[in-house]
Parts: structure tokens; sequence; C-alpha cells
């Protein structure tokens, strides 16, 4: 429970009212229901009738830059910045639809994908961009980019309508989508950023990894069997991960490519490269005569404090060429910004 006072100043901070008149529609509520509630039930009553929310934040609820993959039994509220459209697949000759909402907070953004039936509950819950949504039992796992994602699983969504203190959307979006170029040695914890940098050096350590080939989850291993916390015991599906060192001249930086972006820099699908490895019994031949090693690329991310090391690394988000192109016409712009 709030005391009044912080009633009354949450009150005033949401509706920009003064103390003075928040006061007043204390006592008049008070006073139309005769003296049947306490000061503190009318000034929820007051809050409430105005949207404004008086929840209090339950120790489970988490802001999206606490989320790690493999997490489960997520509850959070985000405010909703994007909708996508559906889009439709076959599988296994079964059809299937996804759906992404980009969800933020005053500390980043995540996708929630939504699936198959799940999709619908945009609709019936007409959810929207700058809606606030809560999303209750959900769990955490990488995307085909090494990306974090929401998903619900057998947790659930809901709109929230009372005001809740999160930024605009469009201030969340410019902070956390926009990408800019920097270099090596000004990128902070949390930055979305490109690079352009050469990637100097490759570790020669097993890239496979095995994931549980329904939901995509890491699995934990159990003497010989592989498990998946959501659909026990499978066999296994594999994604691959690459990491390696970048320098741009000012510094250097670890860089971690997953998935369709280390597929990407190594320029193999998973399936050759697990046939590769497979043939000559060896992971690191896959880094044997690696045409990467040297050379100059673009590399997007957003940048992560390794919890073991406690240095800063790179999760590699897409990897390109240079394009010279591309590059002088950078140039031409900036120069044009600066003598404007
Ligand atoms: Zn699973």
């Amino acid at each position: 429970m709030f005391s009044l006072e912080e009633i009354i100043e949450k009150i005033c901070k949401h509706a920009g009212y003064t103390e003075e008149k928040v006061n007043k529609l204390i006592e008049e509520k008070e006073e139309e229901l005769s003296g049947l509630v306490s000061k503190e039930g009318a000034a929820y009553i007051v809050a409430r009738e105005l949207g404004i929310s008086l929840l209090k934040e339950t120790k489970r609820q988490l802001k999206i830059k606490n989320l790690v993959e493999g997490l489960r039994s997520v509850e959070l509220v985000g405010k909703v910045i994007d909708v996508s459209d559906i889009r439709e697949f076959e599988r296994n000759g079964q059809t299937g639809s996804v759906l992404n909402i980009l969800l933020g907070d005053e500390t980043g953004v995540v996708r929630l994908s939504l699936w198959n039936d799940e999709v619908s509950l945009v609709k019936e819950l007409d959810i929207k961009p700058d809606d606030v949504v809560k999303i209750t039992r959900g769990f955490v796992r990488l995307d085909n980019r090494g990306n974090l994602e929401l998903r619900l699983g057998r947790g659930r969504i809901e709109k929230v309508d009372e005001v809740v203190n999160l930024p605009e959307s469009s201030q969340i979006a410019q902070k956390f989508t926009a990408v800019k170029r920097k270099e090596i040695k000004d990128l902070k914890e949390g930055d979305y950023a490109e690079v352009r940098a050469a990637l100097v050096q490759v570790f020669r350590k097993n890239p496979f990894y095995e994931i549980c080939p329904t939901c995509g989850l890491r699995l934990a291993q159990d003497k010989e069997k592989w498990i998946c916390k959501e659909h026990g015991e499978v066999k296994p599906d594999y994604q691959v991960v690459i990491s390696g060192v970048i320098d741009d001249g000012t510094g250097n930086i670890r860089v971690v490519f997953f998935r369709n972006v280390a597929e990407k820099l190594a320029g193999k699908s998973i399936k050759e490269m697990r046939e590769e490895a497979e043939k000559k019994a060896d992971s690191s031949v896959l880094f044997e005569n690696f045409e990467g090693l040297g050379k100059e690329y673009i590399i997007t991310g957003r940048v992560k404090k390794n919890e073991i090391t406690e240095n800063l690394e790179l999760i590699a988000n897409d990897i390109k060429d240079i394009n010279p192109r591309e590059e002088c016409e950078n140039l031409i712009k900036e120069l044009e910004s600066l003598s404007e």
C-alpha cells in the first residue's frame, strides 16, 4: 500500500495537478461517499478515476536490460514501439503465422514474438504502438541472429490501461533502435552501434551448441541425454556461435557472431559447417584458411558486458563487406553537415 502522501505525489506528477487541487478532489470524494472510506481510500479512488496506476512494481517485474537467454517466468511491463504485419509460413506441411511486437522501456527494447494462436491476441486486445502491455510468465530465447527474443509460451499478455511511468515510444525508439557509426574506443555498455573494423582474431573453439528443435532454447546435458526445460528429452538441433576480436585503430573489442550472422561471416550454412566438422572429426577445421581474418567489415550490434570477464563485447546483429560508394557518400554527408 502507498501512503496518502505518496498517492498525492503520484497524482500530481501524472495528472499535472497542484497538491492543493488533488487535496480538494480527495475531500470531494470523501464527501461524495459520505465518510464510507478513509482518506487513503478516497485518494485511491481519485487516482483510479484519473487512470493512474497505483500498482506497486512486484519483485518479479524485470526491466528489459535484465533479460538474458533462458530466463523463464518473465514478468515485465513495456511500451509498444512497433507492431509488425502477420507473416504466414509453411513448415512440415503445416501453415503457421508469426507477428512481432517491439517492446521498450527506459532500459532498452526487446522483440516479443507471437506465434500461431497467439497472433490473434493483437487484434483481440487491440494492441497498437504507444500502448502499455504487461507480460506474465514469458520466456527468453535467442533468435537466429543471436538477439534476445521474448516468447509467451504458456504465459500471457494483457493491456495495461493505467498511466504507467514509461518514456514515449518515440524516445525509446530513438535511443535504442537508431544505429550510429562509432569508434571502438567510444563504445559503451548498452550501445546499439555500427563499427568499421578489421577482424584480427578468431577463437578456435567448438562453434556448435545444442538447441531444442521445437522451441530453440539451449539444451542442458544430462549424461548422454539432451534436455529442454520445456520439452524434456529431445534430439538436439545445432546452432553455431563464432567469436573473435575486431580492431578499428582506436581500440579493439571481443565480437560474437551467432547463428545467421555466423553463417554470413563463414560464408557457409550451419549444415555445411557441421558436415565439414564431422568429416574431419574436428570443429577447428572450420577456422583453417579462414578468409575473413584481417579483413575489414561493417559490423552492427549491441554492446554488452561479459558477465565473467566484465569486459565489453559486441554481439553482432549484422556483418557486411565495406561498400566504398556508401562509405564515400557518408563521408560527404558528414562534411556537408559540418559546413552547415
Ligand atoms: Zn523445447
